[in-house]
């Protein structure tokens, strides 16, 4: 119970107008929630979220977010639901604790640096609303401060995570303390020597730091009372340990050659007034040269201000004083929440909120990032809207535009890793490839060697890269199968001819006689043959002419069996086979071709009498659409080849019927009846019923050919009760 009353009278003190109701009803509920969980210190598991609490309070943040502190852990540890919490601290606690969850199940373990970057933004992305990622980041500090009671391993781990990601995310929102504090944290934990010998050699330094420090500040406050500065405030004191680190690994120094180990800060009344500070400043002590630095003028990208100048102090050491007011050391200390207005009921005017906008301004400290070009790109496209940032089982990071897909994403990782995916999983569970990521998503993709890149992926991957990567590889497939049917296709009419392809094209007879059958060369004939654009059949002829051979007996099939010699059985050879087993032969004539394999396409199912048009596809003979199939345009135009119905065929074909009618009982059984009065096989019958009374028949049907498709259709139109009849897909 002291726990609370000590959270009540602290956000009391800091807020008297926010009402304390919730927070003791959100604290009874997280106590209830958490039961008799306990953290590794052995302490209650409230603790936790309490101090969280207390840390979001130094943030300034609204009382939505403080219950939403108390709450962060309840759906991720116990049976609370989200539901739960918004019907009883309405949706916006629930948004910001479901942000929360969603970020703690991130972890960042990538090797690389330059992951980093790509993480932060990725929390960015997700946090959505900028409090989460504040909640986000109280939570994180907290753990670090309770840090030693996690084991080594987890304590390296988590400590890593920290300062590659949290730390310079506090950075960039402008809240120092947070930074420093993590930084501090983070130091104990991955150099421990290092750390635990600086806090040693601080606190030996610590008297005559002292006295240093009192000495300048008198001096200070001597000159800037003479010259009739009233209200301002001087403070001195240590660097944190981390940035005394960084000074002492980047300049190869030792700590007692570390001058600037205090930070002087002068806060004056107005911007006026820090000028002439730094004039009083520079006129005491003589300024190093390049180190003056005027943040007033120029703020940060994190809008922090302030004057920065080293000078020679007054026992010859170097000391850095900041200038700066008073409203730019609250953002300089509380960042971004610094300029939240609060309403009466605790809460932050929404604007503030959602102005992504401005807060993109803040994310990025332009200072730290090494390619500014690369970041200016991305900030353009809307970092929170339009890019996803998902994982490799590794834990790297990868940006990817909205919208993008595995195949994106293998080309993202390697060409060779998108020219041969043929799976992916996302969060361990297989996904079509079609499948749009989410930032978070943790991708795998499953390669083969057997796998090529595909031009239906074209219709839904949506970066450059893999674009123009798949494009280039399928035409240039296109153009080697193209090359290898037409090569099959014109040994055999060679053969029935009685020529040797291979003999011509090793005595280069196949290459200039091309012209004559309208080629530019033995390549671009065998692939105009591949494409169709040539007939296998008329260019024989020619050659045949050309070379004073007799022409072509059409009926023999001589020479075919000259194809048993071919160890390669190679797929014409398959799909002639199959062809002759069939006996009778397709349905379908193919223009110039006898015998070839034909498939009917299962997006539209086309029956003998209408149109037809056909595809080549390798190892799958010649694909039939419907003519006025939508699929069938997708098509490289190359690989089409005239086909036609072969009369008199008995072959059957599937088709659809889908009627509308009333409800009425028996109207099934009439349409049954029409159909196998024509003798058409129902082998699929589906009714549904609308709102407004109307049955919907879908049928799939057994039929010859299109009239008698039609005939059934107009039967079945006839059956009083039926409104329309139709075919349909299937
Ligand atoms: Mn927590």
């Amino acid at each position: 119970m002291n726990l609370l009353k000590g959270l009540l009278e602290e956000v009391h003190q800091v807020h008297p107008t926010f009402p304390l109701e919730p927070i003791e009803q959100a604290y009874h509920l997280a106590t209830k929630c958490h039961g008799d969980q306990t953290r590794k210190s052995g302490e209650p598991y409230i603790i936790h979220p309490v101090e969280v609490v207390r840390i979001l309070l130094k943030m300034n943040l609204d009382l939505p977010s403080l219950l939403a502190g108390i709450l962060h852990d309840t759906v991720e540890d116990t049976f609370l639901s989200l539901a739960d919490i918004e019907r009883d601290f309405g949706k916006e606690v629930a948004f910001l604790v479901d942000g929360v969850t969603k970020l703690s199940k991130l972890s960042f373990h990538s090797k690389h640096q330059a992951q980093a970057e790509n993480f932060r933004k990725m929390i960015l992305a997700m946090g959505k609303d900028i409090r989460v990622i504040l909640i986000k980041l109280a939570d994180r500090l907290h753990n670090m401060r309770t840090l030693q009671f996690m084991n080594p391993e987890k304590q390296i781990e988590i400590s890593e995570e920290t300062i590659e990601i949290y730390a310079p995310l506090a950075h960039r929102l402008g809240i120092h303390w947070i930074k420093t504090e993590l930084e501090d944290l983070c130091l104990r934990y991955q150099k421990p020597d290092v750390y635990f010998k600086l806090v040693q050699l601080v606190s030996k330094s610590r008297k005559s730091r002292e006295k240093y420090i009192e000495d300048v500040l008198a001096l200070l406050k001597d000159e800037m009372h003479k010259v009739g500065f009233v209200n301002y405030e001087i403070t001195g004191r240590p660097k944190n340990f981390y940035s005394i680190y960084k000074k002492m690994e980047k300049s190869a120094v030792s700590f007692e050659q570390v001058h600037d180990l205090i930070a002087f800060r002068i806060v004056c009344e107005d911007i006026r007034g820090c000028y002439q500070a730094l004039g009083l400043v520079h006129s005491m002590w003589k300024p190093v040269p390049g180190r003056f630095k005027d943040y007033i003028a120029m703020p940060k990208a994190n809008l922090y201000q302030s004057l920065h100048t080293t000078i020679v102090g007054p026992l010859g050491e170097r000391m850095e004083i900041q200038i700066r007011t008073k409203e730019m050391h609250d953002i300089a200390e509380l960042g971004i929440a610094a300029h939240w207005t609060y309403k009466k009921d605790g809460s932050v005017e929404q604007k503030d909120i959602q102005k992504f906008s401005w807060i993109r301004k803040l994310v990025e400290d332009q200072e730290d990032v090494k390619d500014s070009s690369e970041f200016l790109k991305t900030l353009k496209i809307d970092l929170f809207e339009e890019e996803v940032f998902v994982f490799t089982p590794k834990g790297d990071v990868f940006a990817l535009p909205k919208g993008a897909c595995p195949v994106d994403f293998a080309y993202a990782i390697h060409s060779k890793v998108g020219d041969s995916c043929v799976g992916a999983k996302v969060n361990g569970r297989i996904v079509p490839l079609r499948e749009k990521l989410k930032s978070g998503d943790e991708v795998e993709i499953i390669t083969s060697e057997a796998q090529s890149p595909r031009k239906d992926w074209l219709d839904f991957i949506v970066t450059s890269r893999a674009r123009s990567k798949i494009r280039g590889l399928v035409k240039k497939e296109q153009r080697e199968r193209a090359r290898e049917l037409g090569t099959k296709l014109l040994e055999r009419e060679f053969r029935r001819a009685k020529l040797n392809l291979t003999k011509l094209s090793k005595d280069k007879r196949l290459e200039e006689l091309a012209p004559k059958a309208g080629a530019s060369g033995e390549e671009d004939l065998l692939i105009k043959i591949g494409y169709g654009k040539l007939l296998a059949l008329d260019v024989a002829k020619i050659y045949a002419k050309e070379l004073g051979v007799d022409g072509i007996d059409e009926d023999s099939d001589a020479g075919i069996e000259d194809s048993k010699d071919d160890k390669e059985t190679t797929f014409i050879q398959k799909m002639f086979k199959k062809a002759r087993e069939k006996k009778g032969a397709a349905p379908v004539r193919v223009q110039g071709m006898d015998h070839m394999l034909i498939r009917f396409a299962k997006c539209c199912n086309p029956i003998p009498g209408e149109p037809i048009i056909g595809f080549v596809s390798r190892g799958r003979g010649i694909s039939v659409h419907s003519s006025n199939c939508e699929k069938s345009l997708a098509f490289d135009p190359a690989r089409k080849v005239e086909i036609d119905w072969v009369a008199g065929e008995t072959e059957e074909f599937r088709a659809g019927i889908r009627v509308s009618a009333e409800d009425q009982p028996g109207i099934l059984a009439q349409v049954t009846k029409a159909i196998s009065n024509l003798e058409g096989n129902i082998t699929q019958a589906n009714v549904a019923t609308t709102r407004d009374k109307k049955a919907v028949i879908s049928l799939e049907v057994v039929v010859k050919n299109l009239p008698q498709l039609h005939t059934l259709i107009k039967n079945i139109e006839k059956i009083s009760g039926v409104i329309t009849a139709e075919r349909s897909r299937i």
